[in-house]
């Protein structure tokens, strides 16, 4: 394969121009492996980037997506070898570094997870980038001290990517989950992956007081604003709240109160530049935790051709759970 197929996006007046192309495999970026790409997927930042609403993409041209799964071609790193099944998230991939949406992908091995055993590449990017961040979330409350007795986890942004595992994982650890939604239609959906209650996401989405009646003693958050505010604004003495996203905005609109008065804490989640044996961990737990039914029930499956159009949905939170891409 001298080319292959792949999405290149270039500079335009407003947003890239998108375009499906024979890639040169000679033009691949820096690398010590090659990985023929089986799967990706369409996370939030991947909307991001396709549409131009945030300055994702930070070379042109670029190949965007941020996260793959696929077997190793070549490899000069002493980790891998050819045939070996490999994830990677992050890193700068689809931003600095051409990236998923291809057949082909050339990278730094260290950025390379192997697959975990009884995982396949279609699992691997059904959990995604998005999943795994829900993962980092989980794994960040519980070295934090919080436990399932002490009281319930909220999960905002709960029929999203992130919520939507995030709540499979919490109920599965025997978590009391409160999930927050702005679509009341998907109430059964949510109770399906583990939701013991389901509230309406403008509860928490408009300016809030300083503090609040306590509701939870743990939150995952993927909306950021005035709802991450109002979340730590409820959050029990000692609790904490995991935050990695911005679907509502990145401002925070919040005071100290929480902090100071409560001993409330705000951990912060990023799955980009996250330490190999953090990643390992988490992709270890996802193997061991993650109820591969509820998986299933969360994934829908799209050609690489879809993805400029599901992009442009998962932006205006019209995606449902995940999304695999199956590159072909
Ligand atoms: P999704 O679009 O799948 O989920 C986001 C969800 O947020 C939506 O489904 C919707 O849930 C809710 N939402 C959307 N718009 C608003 C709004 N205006 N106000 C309140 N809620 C809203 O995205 P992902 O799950 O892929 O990502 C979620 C967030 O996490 C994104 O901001 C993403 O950038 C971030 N992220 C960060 C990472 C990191 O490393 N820190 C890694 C991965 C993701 P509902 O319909 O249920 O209300």
């Amino acid at each position: 394969m001298s080319s292959f197929k792949a999405l290149v996006a270039t500079k335009g007046e407003i947003g890239p121009n998108l375009a499906f192309t024979d890639f040169a495999e000679a033009d691949l970026m820096e690398g010590d492996v090659t990985v023929r790409v089986t799967h990706s997927t369409v996370n939030y930042k991947d909307g991001l980037a396709i549409t131009g609403k945030a300055p994702v993409i930070r070379r042109w041209p670029m190949i965007p997506g941020i996260d793959f799964s696929g077997r190793v071609e070549t490899s000069g790193h002493p980790d891998f070898k050819p045939g070996d099944l490999v994830i990677l998230d992050g890193w700068g991939t689809g931003e600095t570094h051409l990236g998923a949406y291809a057949q082909k992908s050339r990278v730094n091995g260290d950025w390379l997870v192997p697959l975990p055993a009884g995982m396949t590449p279609a699992d691997a990017m059904a959990i995604g980038t998005a999943g795994y961040t829900a993962m980092l979330c989980v794994l960040a409350l519980e070295k934090h001290g919080l436990k399932p007795a002490d009281g319930p986890v909220v999960v905002t942004g709960a029929a999203g990517g992130v919520g939507s595992v995030a709540i499979a994982l919490l109920a599965k650890a025997g978590w009391h989950v409160i999930a927050s939604t702005g679509r009341a239609e998907e109430a059964d959906y949510l109770k399906g992956l583990g939701a013991a209650e389901i509230i309406d996401r403008n509860e928490l989405s408009n300016p809030g007081k300083p503090l609040a009646k306590e509701r939870w003693i743990a939150g995952v958050d993927a909306v950021g604003s005035h709802t991450l505010a109002n979340l730590l604004a409820m959050t029990r003495y000692g609790g904490a709240v995991a935050a990695c996203g911005l679907a509502q905005g990145m401002d925070l609109p919040a005071s100290v109160a929480p902090f100071i008065l409560r001993g409330v804490s705000l951990l912060g989640v990023d799955s980009v530049m996250c330490p190999k044996p953090r990643r390992l961990e988490a992709w270890a737990r996802l193997a061991s935790d993650l109820d591969r039914d509820k998986l299933a029930a969360m994934t829908s499956t799209i050609p690489l051709e879809s993805v400029i159009e599901t992009g442009k949905a998962i932006v205006e939170g019209k995606v449902r759970g995940r999304v695999v891409v199956e590159v072909g």
